[in-house]
């Protein structure tokens, strides 16, 4: 047999379902604020995420599904997709679009990581990028756009985290202070970190294999700003006071790509275990330049789909909600009539299956019984002459005639008067 490719999987049956219905909430999100929609390819040259993310990161270094074409090239299957915005951003002239410039993605990426449990090595990222615009309400607006999404998911316990990393001008002043006071430590970091001593000591912060004394113990960032970091960072902090958005800020936040400035923020939730972050983001005036283009500056998120998928599972499954399935059985020759009345009930937003088989009413209901419907509309021939329908109510095991014209209304009545009754004896919390 052959199966899916390690690490990758089949979206389908209830996964996919909430998957579309959690993509309409980022999307329709994004739209409000004035982000607009791009494609970016899957597929890009390997020099882009070289020169974006950075080097001395674990996505550059061991994760990228890099792999020469058939023309020689050093092609990879993007592993991110702020870089490819960055580079359509450069390619295609946006910079003679109004400012700021408002982009949403969503899409699938790829990293060659140990698969485990919520972790596939395809996976899929929403994201947004605002670019050509400097301001600090920008980052409040997006790290409110965030939690906005975050709010209408129901994720639990939302909180903001948010660190400045600062600038080209007072971030490599902070690394040499930063690796001045490791020094002592040096035999104590692991391996990856005694590496990023040298090469990257902002990483040590985020490392989850050292201790949280050494952490505490550590020159802090925000206390290294230049002036222009400095104002930046208080203005967003009042903003996000003042919009009501609760943020704590965390200095070991860091995020993993070379490429953020200034402002780095995680939305964290209860609901993926302990304080788990559910998506990140940050600031990356010097993006645009690393790729090539001129100074722009640029922020953003990325949200993994994966993850707010077994979130929203998990509040379904505690709420047992259930969408009402419509089945349809009907006498022999019907079968327009059939059609047409599943047709009126799906544009009232019912599902509908209609029987393909035919036959004994028996067993058409028997097949309703199977697909776990909630009514069955069952089309008789005499039915059919009056134009009227029985309509059965699966789950109390009652069937009343109505009009045609009436059916939709029947069922809405009776889903909703079941829907009320579960509410109202359902246990307070
Ligand atoms: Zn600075
Ligand atoms: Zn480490």
């Amino acid at each position: 047999m052959i199966k899916t490719v390690k690490g990758c999987k089949d979206i389908y049956g209830e996964d996919i379902e909430i998957f579309r219905s959690v993509e309409k909430v980022l999307r329709d999100s994004a739209r409000s604020y004035g982000f607009k929609e791009i494609v970016p390819p899957t597929l890009e040259y390997s020099e882009l995420f070289q020169r974006s993310v950075g080097e001395d990161t674990d996505i550059v270094e061991k994760e990228m599904y890099t792999f020469t074409d058939k023309g020689g090239r050093s092609v990879t299957l993007r592993p991110e997709m702020t870089a490819s915005v960055a580079r359509a951003y450069v390619e295609h002239h946006f910079e003679t679009l109004p400012s700021p410039v408002k982009l949403f993605y969503i899409g699938p990426c790829f990293r060659y990581e140990k698969p485990q449990k919520g972790r596939y090595r395809e996976f899929y990222q929403f994201g947004v990028e605002v670019l050509n615009d400097e301001s600090p309400y920008l980052d409040a607006e997006v790290i409110a756009l965030a939690y906005e999404i975050g709010e209408k998911l129901h994720l639990k316990d939302l909180k903001v985290k948010i660190n400045s990393i600062g600038c080209k001008k007072c971030r490599p002043h902070y690394k040499e202070v930063l690796r001045e006071a490791l020094k002592p430590h040096y035999e104590e970091l692991c391996d990856d970190c005694k590496r990023r001593f040298y090469t990257n000591p902002l990483r040590i912060l985020d490392c989850k294999r050292e201790s949280k004394a050494l952490k505490d113990s550590l020159p802090k960032i925000t206390d290294y700003l230049c002036d222009e970091c400095r104002a930046h960072f208080e203005k967003v902090q009042k903003y996000l006071s003042e919009f009501g958005i609760p943020f704590e800020t965390d200095n070991t936040l860091v995020r993993g790509l070379d490429y953020y400035t200034k402002t780095v923020f995680e939305v964290v939730s209860n609901d993926l275990g302990a304080q788990n972050a559910v998506l990140g983001g940050g600031r990356y005036d010097y993006l645009i330049e690393e790729i090539g283009g001129r100074h722009t500056p640029g922020l953003g998120f990325a949200i993994g789909m994966e993850r707010l998928i077994e979130v929203v599972k998990s509040q379904k499954s505690a709420q047992n909600e259930k969408e009402e399935l419509v089945y349809i059985a009907y006498g022999k020759g019907l079968e327009k009539e059939a059609y047409l009345t599943a047709k009126r009930l799906r544009s009232s937003g019912f599902t509908v299956i209609v029987d393909s088989k035919g036959g004994a009413f028996g067993k058409q209901l028997a097949r309703s019984r199977k697909r776990g419907a909630h009514f069955t509309v069952v089309i008789g021939e005499d039915e059919f002459k009056k134009g009227t329908v029985q309509l059965k109510d699966m789950e109390k095991q009652t069937q009343t005639e109505v009009k045609k014209e009436e059916l939709t209304e029947a069922i809405a009545q009776i889903s909703e008067s079941k829907n009320g009754a579960k509410e109202s004896n359902a246990p307070r919390k």
